[in-house]
């Protein structure tokens, strides 16, 4: 199968390398040219685990290319996805459907034979319909069927993901793209890959019923972790004694900062809205959305209360700044509402992430001094914050660690160590909903 990608970002790029390693012929095409000219010299513009092999592998058979233009490879195509972002739309929370609608109406203008268009970003109910309405708008002639297939591959683990998904949701009453689908992702089969075929509005709301629930399971357990701290339980005990239950499940139920991410917050905010619109309010999800806000704040006040109620004139540093381990997508990284309260509150703030702090710069330049590793970020500091639980600061050497600092206090967010062994090494320690050791 012939497939352009449009749109070559952390879900574009890794689909179109996983369907060229599936053997089908895959043009991926963004309209950022430094992003195509990059992956043109063989450089991967994003760090996602194991993607420049798999790049350079099906570039060198043939199977992968990359380009600005978008026409040649839609009118080649048998099936054209759609991968560009949808964020939050400044303003009311709506999800952005602007760069959507402008892709369809490019690849309309480009449309030759029977082609299957197919959504892949994350958008609202109903976005299909409109997208085959500016399609045929722009060419009534064109043979074209459009099908929601929804994404929901996990940055840092995308690749395992997209070839041995849960599930590959397809929405789409055509016969024809049905069968396109099919083939487009045979190669799963092996794997005994789930297809499920369902209406295409149906699959636009899968999507983001799956996301909003899996930000309910973070933010229903941060909240029993609170309570946790108030009453002397252990939140990592209640989340193992529940999990253990086939119908709660263990995935989902770590404590921490907060949810945050290129998905989850600017997801629930747009099914928010698209209920609201529809006079049918999800009030669990918005409870949820406004109590995982109001926490990244809380994150502060516990680092200050660690510190004996003030972070004003104290340095503190931050391990880790992307949204989770194995990525560098800063996109809602609880760490930036994190370090900008410190910032309010008064606090000097060094920070060090393996692979965040390009990224990071736009958001936290001038806010933060950034280092060269732990050790180093480490050096003078009042309190050392764990907001991301990359591996390698799960086995940090806590004497180096003590000696480097001006006061032995962490705070880890993500519960990584373990209280007896942190206040055998020496420091005064926090984390998340579990009691500290007496
Ligand atoms: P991204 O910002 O990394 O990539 C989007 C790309 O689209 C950019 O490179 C941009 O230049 C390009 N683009 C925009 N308009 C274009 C146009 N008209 N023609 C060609 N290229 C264009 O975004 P992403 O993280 O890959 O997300 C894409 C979609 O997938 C979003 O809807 C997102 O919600 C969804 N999604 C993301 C993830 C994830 O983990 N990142 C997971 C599942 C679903």
């Amino acid at each position: 199968m012939r497939v352009a990608m449009i749109g070559t970002g952390y879900v574009g790029l890794v689909s179109g390398a996983c369907f060229a390693d599936f053997g089908h012929t895959v043009t991926c095409v963004d309209r950022d040219a430094r992003k195509i000219e990059a992956l043109q010299r063989g450089e991967i513009p994003i760090y996602e685990p194991g993607l420049d092999r798999l790049v350079e592998t099906n570039v060198r058979e043939g199977r992968l290319d990359f380009t600005t233009e978008l026409p040649g490879p839609v009118a080649a195509a048998d099936a054209v996805f759609i991968a560009v972002g949808t964020p939050s739309r400044r303003g009311d929370g709506h999800a952005d459907l602007s760069y959507v609608h402008a892709c369809a109406r490019e690849i309309a203008a480009a449309l030759a034979g029977f082609t299957v268009v197919v959504t892949k970003s994350t958008v609202p109910v109903g976005t299909g319909d409109e997208v085959e309405r500016i399609i045929r708008e722009t060419r009534p002639d064109a043979d074209v069927a459009v099908v929601s297939n929804p994404e929901f591959l996990r940055e840092g683990a995308a690749i395992r993901d997209f070839k041995h998904p849960d599930r590959i949701v397809i929405g789409t009453t055509d016969e024809r793209a049905r069968a396109v689908m099919t083939e487009l992702y045979r190669p799963l089969y092996l794997n005994q890959a789930p297809l499920l075929f369902t209406a295409r509005g149906t699959a636009e709301l899968i999507k983001y019923a799956a996301n909003a629930f899996l930000a309910t399971k973070i933010t229903f357990i941060n909240e029993l972790a609170d309570l946790c701290e108030k009453v002397g339980g252990d939140v990592q005990e209640v989340a193992r004694g529940i999990g253990l239950d086939n119908r709660i499940g263990s995935k989902f139920l770590h404590a921490g900062p907060g949810y945050g991410g290129s998905c989850f917050p600017k997801d629930t905010l747009a099914l928010i809205k698209t209920a609201q619109d529809h006079e049918a309010p999800l009030r669990i999800v918005e409870t949820v959305v406004a109590v995982n806000d109001q926490r990244k704040r809380a994150m502060a006040r516990k680092v200050a209360a660690a510190l004996g109620g003030s972070v004003r004139d104290k340095t503190i540093a931050v391990l880790g700044l992307t949204f989770k381990p194995n990525t560098d997508d800063m996109r809602d990284a609880p760490s930036i509402p994190l370090i900008t309260a410190f910032g309010d509150m008064g606090a000097r703030v060094r920070a060090y992430d393996p692979a965040g702090m390009e990224q990071a710069k736009r958001d936290l330049d001038g806010l933060v001094t950034f280092c060269g590793n732990a050790y180093e970020c480490a050096e003078g500091a009042d309190a050392l914050v764990i907001v991301t639980e990359w591996e390698q600061f799960r086995a940090l050497d806590l004497d180096r660690l003590k000696q480097a600092m001006r006061q032995p206090v962490v705070v880890d967010l993500r519960n990584v160590y373990r209280p007896d062994e942190m206040a055998r090494a020496g420091f005064t320690y926090a984390s998340i909903g579990r009691p500290a050791f007496a």
